[in-house]
């Protein structure tokens, strides 16, 4: 393979390792210390046979990877995605490690995957596919040991399904093996919208301004950006533009996101919706705006765009939307990044909150979760800002400091057993 045929799951795993590197060096921890957060404790690779309605049968490849687990249990969603691999996933997964320590929860970091395109199953076969994967990983995943969550491709029903097919292994009930689950099953209330609502308030936050009139684009209209372009709508942000896979929707006056996300409801696209003009995906993310908000996929800005994007504030709702080259030209041209590790943060928040409500057996209300999300997010925020500011760096830098710096201190502390 040549280096312009890596995939892209390999590109997000180089990138981790350079953000890695970049915090090591920092920090100044031991080459053994940089080798041991630099690897995976724990990676699975399975085959995933799935019954098909004509009767046929598709073998398809999962994954599951436990970057690390020296400060709790892993933790991370899973991805139903056609060009989803082992890199891909141990690059979410590491990045788990450092979000999870950053925002000071209890967590080491996981993520799982499967090479598929849900759009291209039923619902019965999508079932059958959830559960035999989790058959397959089921050594892994455990409400003391890995606790998976939605990611893109899967939702609320593919957590029950998980949970449903771990509980029939267990023998009883086991809610905390699994979070983003419906509400009857033991879900949190302000679950669903939590990674849009941290990324509202890290997008607020770092403003530092009224946010009446600031225009926005929002890249990937899924449970990350339609939510978060929702929130921002709401807070008095002027959502310009918004894009899916199918296609880019623009209106300079505002758009109407509580009519768009009737119409993606309706329709399973943002294309064609009546309100508003059609625009390339490439050129949403260049438009004139004040905030940019990719929540799609990972590499979406790259050496190649980043000259020509326009936003003065990008906040990451997607993982690793942002490559290193591209982060250097976007700091030499003063554009801000609030990183995806802080961003996104308010996801896994919230999962954590509902896991602790789910082992304790107890329930909150969600002006309780709202509160401690937010709490937990504007004091991420304002640890990050002062690293950032005390020894000049990015707001990446800063959060990948303090987040591998937690995780290597757990790791002295521990010890290296035997
Ligand atoms: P999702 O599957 O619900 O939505 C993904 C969206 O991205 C869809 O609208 C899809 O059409 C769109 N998309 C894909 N490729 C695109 C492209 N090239 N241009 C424009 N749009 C494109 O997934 P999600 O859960 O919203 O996750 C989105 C991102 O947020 C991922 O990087 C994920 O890892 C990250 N994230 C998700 C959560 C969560 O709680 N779901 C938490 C933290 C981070």
């Amino acid at each position: 393979m040549t280096p312009a045929q890596i995939s892209a799951g390999q590109e997000a795993l180089e990138s981790a390792h350079f953000q890695l590197d970049s915090a090591a060096e920092r920090l100044g921890l031991d080459d053994g210390l940089r080798a041991m957060l630099a690897t995976p404790r724990r990676s699975l690779t399975v085959a995933v046979p799935v019954r098909r309605e004509d009767g046929s049968m598709d073998v398809v490849q999962g994954f599951r990877v436990q970057h690390n687990v020296s400060r709790g249990p892993a933790k991370g969603g899973i991805r139903f995605h056609p060009a989803t691999d082992i890199h891909e996933v141990t690059a979410l997964a590491m990045w788990m490690t450092w979000k999870c320590a950053l925002v000071g929860i209890p967590y080491g970091g996981a993520k799982g995957g499967v090479a598929v395109d849900p759009a291209g199953y039923t619902t019965r076969e999508l079932e059958r596919l959830t559960r035999r994967y989790v058959n397959e990983i089921l050594p892994l995943i455990g409400p003391d040991k890995d606790i998976p969550a939605p990611d893109v491709g899967t939702d609320e029903q593919t957590m029950a399904w998980i949970m449903d097919t771990y509980s029939v292994n267990a023998g009883y009930a086991v809610p905390g093996v699994v979070t983003g689950k419906p509400m009857p099953l033991g879900g949190s209330l302000g679950r669903a919208g939590a990674t849009s609502r941290g990324v509202q308030i890290a997008a607020l936050s770092a403003l530092g301004r009224s946010p009446e009139g600031v225009t926005v684009a929002v890249q990937g209209f899924g449970k990350v950006g339609a939510g978060a372009a929702q929130y921002l709508a709401d807070a008095g942000c002027k959502v310009v533009a918004v894009s899916d896979v199918t296609g880019a929707v623009y209106a300079p006056d505002g758009l109407d996101v509580a009519g768009l996300r009737a119409w993606v409801a309706e329709s399973g696209q943002v294309r064609g919706y009546r309100d508003a003009d059609a625009l390339g995906l490439d050129e949403l993310l260049e438009l004139d705006v004040d905030l940019l908000v990719p929540a799609a996929l990972e590499g979406a800005i790259t050496e190649a765009n980043a000259p020509r994007i326009r936003a003065r504030l990008i906040v990451e709702g997607a993982n690793g939307p942002t490559t290193p080259e591209a982060d250097r030209v976007l700091a030499a041209n003063g554009t801000t990044i609030v990183p995806d590790i802080l961003a996104n943060a308010g996801g896994v928040i919230v999962s954590y909150l509902e896991w602790v409500q789910n082992i304790q057996a107890c329930s909150w209300s969600e002006s309780q979760i709202e509160r401690k999300l937010r709490d937990m997010m504007e004091s991420a925020y304002g640890e990050v800002k002062s690293v950032a500011a005390e020894r000049d760096l990015t707001l990446r830098e800063a959060a990948h400091v303090i987040g591998v710096g937690r995780v290597a201190e757990a790791h002295r502390m521990r010890g290296l057993y035997p």
